[in-house]
């Protein structure tokens, strides 16, 4: 687990999602989560260096949990399926929420985080209760959020898979800027979001079936 989410810190940063220590990383464990510590850095971050805290915010390790632990206790609570956090101050991502603007329905991939647009929470001081609130709140139901004034937050049920949403909301939000930069985006329709939600149930490989053991896991059916 430890290498899991020193794993995913790193590729964040290499991938300028992460800029010094403008983010932080968890993993929900049994008794809370195990997240990055405060200031750190992903270059030069440890396994060891990361704690191990309560969702009540009594950490179990010497070192000092992220500022921001209450922040991914609140979205642990509201999202069940989360298994990894990643919270950035990703450029697009952060460019759009000091606009106080959510992702609207602008392009079809937004379905991939759970409805018709990325919500946009209020701005409030980091590293607080009320930010912790407003997080929960603007990504329940769905896998991110935007933070006003601040960044983004998404959910993985892997760290590969709490990478590739951020990619993508990052470029998303690049993309909607640069549109909104051009003009006026085009929104889609409520039913044509539905049409893509439904449609991305039976795209791409299709998974193994679990019951036949003459596949590999992670051989994909023609
Ligand atoms: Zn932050």
């Amino acid at each position: 687990m430890r290498d899991q989410v020193a794993w995913l810190y790193k590729a964040a940063a290499a991938r300028g999602l992460i800029v010094g220590s403008a983010g932080n990383i968890s993993a929900r464990t049994e008794p809370g989560m195990l997240i990055t510590p405060s200031g750190g850095d992903p270059e030069s971050l440890a396994a060891t260096d990361l704690v191990a805290v309560t969702m009540q915010g009594v950490a179990q390790d010497q070192a000092v949990p992220s500022s921001e632990w209450a922040m991914h206790a609140s979205v642990y609570a509201a999202c069940p399926e989360a298994a990894f956090i990643l919270h950035s101050h990703a450029d697009a991502c952060t460019a759009l929420a000091c606009l106080g603007s959510a992702l609207p329905a602008f392009h079809y991939l937004v379905v991939q985080f759970g409805g018709d647009q990325v919500r946009c929470a209020p701005y409030v001081t980091f590293g607080t209760q009320a930010l912790a609130d407003h997080a929960a709140r603007a990504i329940a139901g769905r896998s991110a959020c935007l933070l006003a004034n601040h960044g983004m937050i998404v959910c993985g049920r892997t760290p590969q898979h709490a990478l590739s949403q951020a990619v993508l909301l990052e470029t998303l939000c690049r993309q909607y800027l640069l549109a909104l930069s051009a003009g006026t985006p085009r929104l889609l329709t409520e039913q044509q979001m539905l049409d893509a939600q439904e449609r991305f149930k039976t795209y791409g490989p299709r998974q193994p079936d679990p019951k036949r053991s003459d596949r590999q896991p992670d051989q994909a059916v023609p």
